[in-house]
């Protein structure tokens, strides 16, 4: 078995192999780098990546360690420049807008012409970077090609730790989507390969729409994942959760699904009583559980509405689950920072620390010089004048895009002693934007079904009663 670079993907990047490109803080690309065959595109360098921080020909990308930085290319042959011109318009989704590259902001308006020698010098200028990174779920999560709706980090990573998926545990998904929970659970689950009579961690997933069906199958054997999920393009309505008859023996389940309550029947220990069940000619002891029958299952469904809530739970009391429950996750990003005493939070400037003019900028570096001083163990200099007394510590209600944020400010514990990066209050702002899918998410658990057997192979396992 290949082993998926989302597992290990060892010290460098590889040919063939998924890399994610991060053009700014948070504008990802991820690419399979492939090796220069000297026939692509008619250009030695083989594939390149276009982007406005410059151009990055796989061939510079290949062998490096995970993290490099890399620096856009300053070869070029012209038409390049131009075919890039073409990709860049097709594409503006892919532009960024904080750059961590510097942008060669005279390139667009060279390549609008047919100047392939001001393409040329435009590319030559170009001193843009981008840093190339690991697959892992988080990033995939925020690159991924959106089919549909899906989960974040801030939802799936709790979830996982709540239906207890652990390397080793078999986990049933539907629907896959666009694949974002798949990446996170295979992740859970995986435990190498183990060696004959441990239990292998794996991923059943189950999706009805046949386009997405097809492009997830695609992208499972891209990342290398196709000995842990195992992917089936069912109506699990209708059709349960069995693969090819038999039962997948799982011990977690996560549903995204608009009505998970159709669903759930086919969740049960044993043959469920409802009108679906009327037409399966399945017999009580024919019908075949996709269940673990020796383990609690723990299962979690994800919808966006209350109603879809209380049909959920209602089900699940009828089908014998328990430990019913429902959790949204409100995930709030902080920006944590220090302010310094000398920050005059009641003007209408909000928080926003800019200095006013040229005047106070240079009396703060006067400020910060000093105290640099002072930590060093030299004296205070006769202009270092800037005293407390001019401030006004009050809590700001907006920051300086006018948003409300909250703005919570802790005791300023600076003493002379205390070194100048430890100075000042520390400030936790809240950012109101936070890209996270809100649903509410219903846990129960299913207890494993006890029998007279099991009993006595219990008591022959501890005949002291233990
Ligand atoms: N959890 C996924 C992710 O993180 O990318 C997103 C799931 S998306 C919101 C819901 C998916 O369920 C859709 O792709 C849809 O086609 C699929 N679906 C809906 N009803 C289904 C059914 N009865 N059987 C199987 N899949 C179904």
């Amino acid at each position: 078995d290949k082993i998926s670079p989302f597992l290990d993907p060892g010290p460098c990047t590889k040919p063939n192999s998924l890399a994610i490109l991060q053009l700014s803080r948070d504008n990802l690309l991820p690419v399979y780098l492939q090796v220069p065959s000297g026939e692509h595109d008619g250009y030695a360098e083989g594939a390149v990546v276009n982007t406005r921080f410059g151009s990055f020909p796989h061939s510079t990308m290949l062998g490096v360690p995970w993290g490099s930085q890399i620096r856009a290319s300053k070869v070029d042959t012209g038409s390049r420049g131009r075919k890039r011109k073409r990709e860049m318009t097709d594409d503006p989704g892919r532009e960024g807008t904080g750059a961590s590259g510097r942008e060669p902001e005279d390139l667009a308006g060279a390549a609008n012409g047919d100047s392939v020698v001001a393409v040329k010098q435009a590319v030559a200028d170009s001193s843009g970077f981008i840093h190339i990174l690991p697959p892992t779920p988080e990033l995939w999560t925020t690159s991924l090609p959106h089919r549909t709706q899906v989960v974040y980090t801030p939802d799936y990573s709790y979830i996982l730790h709540r239906i207890r998926a652990r390397p080793g545990s078999v986990l049933i998904e539907a629907g896959a989507g666009s694949g974002s929970f798949t990446h996170a659970s295979v992740r859970a689950v995986y435990n190498g390969y183990p060696t004959d009579g441990q239990p292998k961690g794996k991923v059943f997933s189950f999706e009805f729409h046949e386009q997405r069906y097809h492009k997830m199958k695609q992208e499972i054997a891209d990342h290398g994942l196709e000995g842990i999920v195992q992917l089936t393009h069912r109506d699990v309505y209708n059709g349960g959760f069995l693969v090819d008859g038999k039962s997948p023996e799982a011990d977690a389940v996560f549903l995204d699904l608009p009505a998970p309550w159709e669903a759930l029947p086919h969740l049960s220990r044993r043959k469920p009583q409802t009108s679906r069940d009327t037409s399966d000619p399945t017999t009580e002891a024919g019908w075949v559980s996709p269940l673990n029958p020796q383990k609690s299952v723990y299962i979690c469904t994800f919808s966006p509405c209350i109603e879809q809530v209380t049909r959920t739970v209602s089900a699940m009391r009828r089908l014998g689950w328990v430990d019913i429950d429902m959790v949204e996750v409100s995930n709030r990003k902080l920006h944590v920072s220090r302010e310094r005493i000398g920050l005059n939070l009641s003007s209408d400037r909000g928080v926003n620390n800019s200095p006013r003019d040229v005047e106070e900028a240079i009396a703060r570096l006067a400020e910060i010089e000093s105290r640099f001083r002072e930590h060093a163990g030299q004296p205070r200099r006769a202009d270092d004048n800037r005293d407390s007394e001019e401030e006004e510590d009050q809590p700001a209600k907006k920051d300086d895009f006018g948003a409300k944020r909250d703005v919570n400010f802790a005791e300023d514990q600076s003493s002379s002693s205390t070194p100048p990066w430890m100075e000042g209050r520390l400030i936790t702002r809240g950012e109101p934007e936070i890209k996270s899918h809100t649903s509410y998410l219903v846990f129960a658990v299913l207890p494993r079904e006890w029998t007279e057997e099991d009993e006595a192979a219990a008591a022959a396992m501890y005949p002291c009663g233990m």
